[in-house]
């Protein structure tokens, strides 16, 4: 099966019981035992609920992986990934992860006694200093937000596989669609399924796949003894998601080319972050190891000022956090989803105060050009 028919038919398809097209929503909490011990699969819904099993099924197909498992949120999903290792063990995380990630490492589990080194991972050989005796996992995202930094994936995991550390790939930017971090070595992949996999600005959720049977068993036994499940409504919402991730793939595929065209041509833009340049560092990398770039661009507009002039005049591109929906959205992100990292790590970052984001949505590309022309001019 190839990828947009996986998408359509994958997992579980339908409910044989009735016929039923689309996957029942098994609004369920516990389940019926013929003798104790004697059931059909189902004791209770932290444990296992069928609609969560068909998403789970399907995640796990779609990204090539052999077990799938669906939370709460993707900050549920990551939590309970790190409860996997235990106290005094060692990660390197990617220096410009999300903000959430960098906050629940930091604020949460360092109290727990997990080490945490912030690397750029994109610079292998720093990756390579940055192991330790008691390192357990190497933690990325590529491309990286905002500035839309490549790390090679594939390189990584040769430093990481020797060792027996466990490397994780925040895949929410690319999706299944454009990147598959398993095929390239990573051992589990994550989503913020709340992004491009949900798709319409409407469920918050989190999504893992890994490639090992154990690994699953061990991720399963957390998951259940956490409990930050996903409920069977929003299971369902995001089966119907991935339904349509395709066309929605592709179409802020060539929405965003046109729009990163337009931005680079202009000469009152500094500078535009987009890894299908060929002037992007790491668009090499990126061009071996995804199919697509994604709908995020960021672009330096020079000033707070000017930042601000464009978010008072824009109309179709609404201004909120958060990032592929089929709607346009635009953020500044010195003042908003980066605004709690120090000014200083800022400028080192290179997320200037004049950095402004859009995700690309699905809209007619013509009016999201004019849109972002009116709002420029001076
Ligand atoms: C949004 C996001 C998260 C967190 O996911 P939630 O669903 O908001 O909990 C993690 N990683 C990336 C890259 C994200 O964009």
């Amino acid at each position: 099966m190839r990828m947009k028919t996986k998408l359509i038919h994958g997992g579980i398809d339908g409910d044989e019981h009735t016929g039923a097209v689309s996957v029942p929503i098994y609004q369920v909490s516990t389940y019926k035992q013929e003798a104790v011990g004697k059931h059909k699969g189902y004791e209770y819904s932290r444990t296992g609920n069928p609609t969560r099993a068909a998403l789970e099924a399907l995640i796990a197909e779609v990204e090539g992986g052999v077990r799938g498992f669906a939370f709460a949120s993707g900050m549920a999903a990551i939590s309970t990934i790190v409860t996997m290792f235990n106290k005094g063990d060692h990660f390197i995380v990617g220096d410009d992860v999300y903000g959430g990630t960098y906050r629940v490492m930091t604020r949460v589990f360092e109290r727990f006694g997990i080490e945490v080194s912030y690397v750029n991972t994109s610079d292998l050989v720093k990756v390579r200093e940055a192991i330790k005796e008691n390192t357990k996992a190497i933690y990325l995202e590529s491309p990286t937000n905002p500035l839309l930094s490549i790390t090679d994936i594939n390189a990584v995991s040769l430093i990481a596989k020797p060792l027996g550390l466990t490397l994780i790939v925040d895949n929410t930017f690319l999706t299944p669609y454009w990147q598959n971090p398993l095929e390239l070595g990573a051992d589990i992949v994550l989503h913020s399924a709340t992004k491009y996999i949900g798709g319409h600005s409407d469920v918050v959720a989190g999504l893992v796949v890994v490639n090992d049977e154990k690994l699953g068993e061990e991720l399963h036994f957390v998951q259940n003894s956490i409990g930050a499940v996903l409920g069977p409504q929003d299971s369902w919402l995001l089966i119907r998601g991935l339904k349509t991730l395709a066309i929605r793939m592709e179409e802020t595929e060539e929405n965003t080319k046109q729009i990163v065209d337009f931005l680079v041509n202009r000469k009152d833009i500094v500078k535009v972050f987009y890894p299908g340049l060929v002037s992007h560092p790491g668009h090499e990398i990126q061009m071996k190891q995804s199919r697509g770039h994604g709908g995020m661009i960021s672009f330096d507009v020079g000033s707070a000022d000017r930042a601000d002039q464009v978010l008072s005049k824009i109309k179709y591109f609404t201004l909120a956090e958060s990032l592929g929906a089929v709607e346009s959205l635009i953020s500044v992100p010195a003042r908003m989803t980066h605004a709690s990292i120090p000014i200083e790590r800022r400028r080192e970052l290179g997320i200037v105060d004049g950095l402004v984001r859009i995700s690309v949505g699905i809209e007619d590309v013509r009016d999201l050009i004019e849109d972002l022309q009116q709002a420029l001019e001076v």
